[in-house]
């Protein structure tokens, strides 16, 4: 699944609606310090189902939410995320040209998790990105000094990482389902 479109509101340093094109090939995001690049990946992760606030660089959900001075403060932060289905998605959604998964945030605390514009649970989300690395954990996303991390792993920790990279964990995930029901 190939991330075409990264869409923003509302969210951290954005409080205009933001859209950021993927084309295929290498994109590159640049800007001076402090100008939100930071936060476009906390953007991503944040989607993807991220549930640490340490991990999106907050100490509250409410950060997450635009709190400058533009004179503007939205009533929900949103992130879409909109992929191009190359058939790895689960069999539900398998005919779908576009994928588009959401998660919304209101001032009031409550959250929702979208998928195709129909509310779904954190689990559809992840369930979703099994086995393709694009998981707020997965191999898809590296941080900074985070390659010397590998050796300092747990050996779960390790297993999962290359479970997702010889794209396995959905039959884990599955056998697991089925032991318990
Ligand atoms: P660097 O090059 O230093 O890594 P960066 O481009 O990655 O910078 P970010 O960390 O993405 O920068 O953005 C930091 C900016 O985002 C700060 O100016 C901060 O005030 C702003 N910011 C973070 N959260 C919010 C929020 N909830 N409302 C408004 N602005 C916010
Ligand atoms: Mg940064």
């Amino acid at each position: 699944m190939r991330i075409k479109r990264l869409e923003i509101y509302g969210f951290k340093s954005f409080p205009y609606r933001v859209v950021l094109p993927f084309p295929p090939g290498i994109s590159a995001i640049v800007g001076p310090n402090g100008s939100g690049k930071s936060n476009i990946v906390d953007a991503l992760r944040w989607v993807l189902g991220e549930q640490s606030l340490k991990r999106l660089r907050v100490r509250a959900a409410e950060e997450l939410l635009f709190a400058g001075d533009h004179g503007r403060a939205p009533a929900f932060a949103e992130v879409r995320l909109v992929l191009e289905n190359d058939g790895q998605a689960p069999e539900s959604l398998r005919d779908l040209p576009e994928i588009v998964v959401a998660r919304r945030l209101y001032r009031s605390g409550e959250s929702e998790f979208l998928i195709n514009n129909r509310a779904c649970r954190l689990k559809d989300i992840h369930y979703l990105f099994l086995d393709t690395g694009v998981h707020p954990r997965g191999y898809g996303l590296i941080d900074q000094g985070e390659v010397g991390k590998f050796l300092e792993w747990s050996p779960e920790e390790r297993r999962f990482f290359l479970e997702e990279l010889a794209g396995v964990s959905r039959y884990r995930v599955n056998r697991e389902e089925s032991r318990r029901n």
